[in-house]
């Protein structure tokens, strides 16, 4: 959509061809249907490892106050959120009203409920053919802009981009779903009601901490998720699928350094007089944390404290600050936000026009591209739909 509004704001007679029948269906539920359109702390750190060379210079000529303006163009107007920024109306089918309005007022036709299947390139220069599952178009520069695997079914999100753009000669990097949770190994005491609360959860292979993240965390009965599982998801996914060993080390208490948990701790074992287990940890954490760490522990919430050694009290306590669960296989492409891999960054240029054939253009999800959760992955949509747009509307 921003791609045809570039181009079609430059002069371009633009179609789009649509699989659903709506569009921007995944964008209507992004940020929990609130829209997380970008975010102004924006580094190429912020992407995966592969696109952080080229995303500095592609971010300097878009940025986020680039898609700040050119929403505002549209008439939505955003508000930052510690740097976060969303629609003021909190609401993403705003978003895509706006730019369906836009697409709309520039004439721009859209073809819905037709699938875009490849391209007969008629020669090396003038039009190419886009051929779709009822019929054909030409056209004078094509913007392969048909996202990846990820998001529920009904985006029909079935990464048929990354065949079409492997048929046309490009290389495609193997994809894994990205912010996306696990679940967890079988035999792991899980809480048998969801807990959501906040926490600092390690990733370890071994002796190396793969990754440490903070975050609203979410565990299921038999998964675990939320910001700080779903933001170091890209690499896990990978390692998990080769067979490695991941274990998630959850802290239940992050804001306390290591002597400030401990004076915590001493501090709440003086308490331990004739109370219960389950009297003493009542105010303690999350009480279906609780729950879990008792039973992975086989201990009875009904025993007096004084029946418990020293020892085990500094135990059970210690429990919140480094519970073990180690993860299974990533909860698959649909409760995913985003695909790690896909096209190949050596097969574009600045301009994101294919090298062996400057009249197709690639943008979004579809590349090897993908950003930490919090807008980075809908500023990449912009930056590089915006950038495509307007060069594609330039291409003889
Ligand atoms: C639940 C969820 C929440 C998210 N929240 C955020 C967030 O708050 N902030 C953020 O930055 N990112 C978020 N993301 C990620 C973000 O939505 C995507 O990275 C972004 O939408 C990708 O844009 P795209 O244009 O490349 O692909 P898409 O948005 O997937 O658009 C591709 C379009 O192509 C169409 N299409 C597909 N195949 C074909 C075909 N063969 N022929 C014709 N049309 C086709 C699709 O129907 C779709 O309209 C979220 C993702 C999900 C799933």
């Amino acid at each position: 959509m921003c791609a045809a509004i570039y181009a079609a704001r430059n002069g371009a007679k633009v179609t789009i061809i649509e699989k659903n029948d709506c569009l921007g269906k995944k964008l209507s539920m992004t940020g929990n249907g609130r829209c997380n359109l970008t975010n102004l702390d924006m580094r190429s750190e912020c992407y995966n490892l592969s696109s952080r060379d080229r995303m500095a210079g592609w971010l300097e000529a878009y940025g986020p106050e680039d898609a700040i303006c050119f929403f505002k163009s549209l008439g939505v107007v955003t508000l930052s959120e510690d740097g976060y920024i969303y629609p003021v109306s909190g609401q993403a089918r705003s978003v895509v009203s706006a730019l369906v309005n836009e697409i709309g007022r520039l004439g721009i036709e859209v073809i819905y409920k037709e699938q875009f299947k490849g391209v007969r390139t008629l020669g090396t220069d003038g039009e190419i053919e886009v051929v779709t599952g009822r019929s054909s178009y030409r056209a004078d520069a094509l913007i392969i802009a048909v996202g990846s695997y990820s998001g529920p079914k009904s985006t029909l999100s079935t990464g048929d981009g990354y065949y079409i753009c492997e048929k046309l000669g490009m290389s495609i990097k193997k994809t894994y779903p990205a912010l996306v949770g696990f679940k967890c190994k079988e035999g792991e005491v899980m809480p048998s009601q969801g807990v959501r609360c906040r926490a600092n959860v390690s990733f370890v292979l071994g002796s190396e901490v793969l990754a440490s993240e903070t975050g609203e965390l979410q565990l299921t009965a038999d998964s675990i998720s939320g910001i700080p599982v779903m933001q170091a998801s890209g690499e896990l996914t990978r390692l998990l699928s080769e067979g490695k060993p991941v274990c998630a080390v959850i802290d239940f208490f992050p804001e306390y350094d290591d002597d400030e948990f401990d004076a915590l701790r001493k501090e709440m074992i003086s308490l331990s007089d004739d109370r219960t287990l389950e009297e003493f940890l009542v105010g303690f954490a999350n009480s279906n944390v609780t729950d879990m760490i008792l039973s992975r522990m086989k201990l009875s919430k009904s025993m007096k404290m004084k029946n418990i050694s020293q020892s085990m009290k500094e135990c059970i306590l210690d429990s919140y600050r480094s519970l073990k669960i180690m993860l299974g296989a990533d909860c698959g492409y649909q409760a995913s936000q985003v695909t790690t891999g896909g096209v190949s960054l050596g097969d574009v240029g600045q301009d994101l026009s294919y090298i062996r054939d400057k009249r197709i253009f690639v943008v979004g999800e579809l590349l090897d591209v993908d950003g930490r959760c919090g807008g980075y992955n809908l500023q990449w949509a912009f930056t590089s739909g915006s950038i495509a747009g307007t060069a594609a509307s330039e291409s003889e």
